[in-house]
């Protein structure tokens, strides 16, 4: 389905609420759900051309971001809004290493929120600014309200109803006349692309008491993170404490330990490395208070500006004159394919229109090594809406051996797959989808066999070789070793197969 306005939308998920139906934007998550985890949905309703879903807004009291704008369009809006707002600031700070431009493109801010997962970098920036969702459902006609804070519940999940759409997200402004900062800070392991390790939002409402001593009281902190527990979390012990006390080094300080206590991690702790986790956000604090105090123009104790600035990067390449006579050798020669992929003109098979009729087929790849193959049921795969057929050796006419250089392998396994990916069969059916919708409902039952055979060591032992092996041989090895001076005698492991 794809609705063209919000009341259509409410309708339908109405009809089809929870399992029955899949909401589906910029489909970066709902497609990984689909490939890794199985999860297979046989109602999508496409929410991309909602009208509310997809405007972005200043309004009186607060930032309005519908649910479906996508991560590009926040951030060429941010930057016109920017203007030193510190809650812009710090999502585009984020954005510099979120994910990539190809997602960025598709990926929507509300897909991320309800995607829940406990590394989201934008969610603790949402969380600290206090962000209110709006959500929309039909059977009462209400609008619902939630504060972000209460609307993780966990990995994964979240407070909303099956028949519920997120419409909206509400960022307030602030109102009174104290001063405030909000920072972002991302570590992940690579630029692009990649999560946080630890990623986390800080907001501070400062007051200022003594103009003379330039001393600021702490009236409310939000300390948001992902990374550090199994969803979004906020230090809400270490907040509450931190009201009315001076910003200062010395309570920074005691905020470090306060933060590792009201989050503890240990050795067992999912995703690993808990002590690095426990110094990134304890960095990260410091980095946020160095941050503040040099815009607060308060003298920093033991630190240093930290804020480090770096120039776009650029390159050049200087190609050497030739000479006239030398027309190839030393000449700059571009790929062949590079005008079309620098172009974007080049063609590839998903760009091409297929033909009328044409079915599309999904591999049935063996799950075990060394198993024989005792049954393969179909029925529920052959229930899926354009379904046409299974293929299998039996249907291959003349011969099953895939002429390698060994000939030791079969087109389609015929009884025993040697190897975990070993080709069964094939179910080919109407569209793309079905065909990887039915492949997935294919029942293998195998009788696993041994010797089961994963490494080098595991064949020598079972004395699984090759046989007629091909060598190349020049000399008389053994005669030149015999009168070597010095023998050095190693193992080297190689993973790849070239
Ligand atoms: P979809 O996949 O379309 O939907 C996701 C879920 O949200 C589905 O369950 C869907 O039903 C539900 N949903 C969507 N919209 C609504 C709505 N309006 N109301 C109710 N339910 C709804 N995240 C980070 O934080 N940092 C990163 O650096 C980062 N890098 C990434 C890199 C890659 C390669 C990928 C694939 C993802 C990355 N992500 C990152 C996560 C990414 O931001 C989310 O997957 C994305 O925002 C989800 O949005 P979507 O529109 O694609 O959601």
């Amino acid at each position: 389905y794809r609705p063209i306005a919000l009341n259509e939308l409410i309708h339908l998920r109405h009809t089809y609420p929870g399992n029955q139906s899949k909401l589906v934007f910029g489909n970066t998550r709902v497609e990984f759900e689909r490939k890794y985890n199985k999860i297979n949905n046989f109602r999508l309703i496409s929410i991309t051309h909602i009208k509310e879903l997809r405007e972005l807004k200043r309004t009186k009291n607060s930032l309005y971001i519908g649910a479906g704008v996508t991560f590009t369009r926040l951030k060429s809006q941010l930057i016109q809004w920017n203007n030193d707002d510190s809650f812009c600031q710090a999502l585009l700070d984020q954005m510099k290493y979120f994910a990539s431009t190809q997602i960025r493109n598709v990926a929507s801010v509300g897909g991320n929120i309800i995607t829940a997962a406990p590394d989201s970098d934008i969610n603790p920036i949402l969380e600290a600014a206090d962000a209110i969702l709006e959500l929309h459902r039909a059977d009462n006609e209400k609008v619902r309200q939630i504060h972000l804070c209460d609307f993780f519940l966990g990995n994964s999940r979240v407070s909303i109803a099956d028949n519920e759409i997120l419409v909206a997200i509400h960022i307030p402004f602030e109102n009174s006349s104290n001063k405030y900062f909000l920072r972002s800070y991302k570590q992940a392991r690579r630029r692009d692309d990649s999560k946080g390790i630890v990623s986390a939002a800080f907001k501070v409402e400062l007051e200022k008491i003594d103009s003379i001593d330039n001393q600021w009281k702490i009236v409310s902190a939000w300390f948001s993170f992902g990374g550090m527990a199994s969803k979004t979390i906020s230090a809400i012990n270490t907040q509450q404490q931190l009201i009315g006390l001076l910003w200062t080094k010395q309570t920074i300080n005691q905020t470090y330990d306060m933060l590792i206590k009201e989050m503890p991690l240990n050795e067992l702790s999912p995703g690993g490395q808990y002590q690095y986790r426990q110094t990134l956000m304890q960095s990260f604090l410091f980095k946020f208070y160095s941050y503040v105090s040099n815009e607060l123009r308060q003298s920093l104790i033991d630190s240093i500006d930290i804020s480090c600035r770096r120039g776009v990067s650029h390159g050049q390449q200087t190609i050497p004159e030739r000479p006239v006579t030398q027309k190839i050798v030393g000449s700059s020669l571009s790929h062949r394919s590079a005008y079309l992929h620098t172009t974007g003109e080049a063609i590839y098979i998903d760009d091409m229109l297929s033909h009328v009729n044409t079915l599309y087929a999904a591999l049935i790849l063996s799950t075990q090594a060394n198993a024989r193959i005792k049954h393969i049921d179909i029925e529920q795969a052959s229930k899926v809406p354009g379904f046409v057929s299974f293929v299998n050796y039996t249907d291959v006419p003349g011969s099953n051996q895939l002429n390698g250089m060994l000939s030791d392998e079969e087109v389609f396994v015929s009884s025993i797959a040697l190897c975990v990916g070993a080709v069964i069969g094939l179910v080919v059916c109407e569209s793309e989808h079905a065909a990887k919708l039915a492949s997935n409902l294919v029942k293998v039952e195998y009788d696993l066999l041994l010797p089961r055979i994963f490494s080098i060591d595991d064949a020598i032992i079972h004395q699984s070789y090759f046989g007629d092996e091909i060598s190349l041989g020049k000399g008389d090895i053994d005669q030149i070793f015999l009168k070597a001076e010095h023998i050095l005698e190693d193992t080297l492991y190689i993973g790849g197969q070239e």
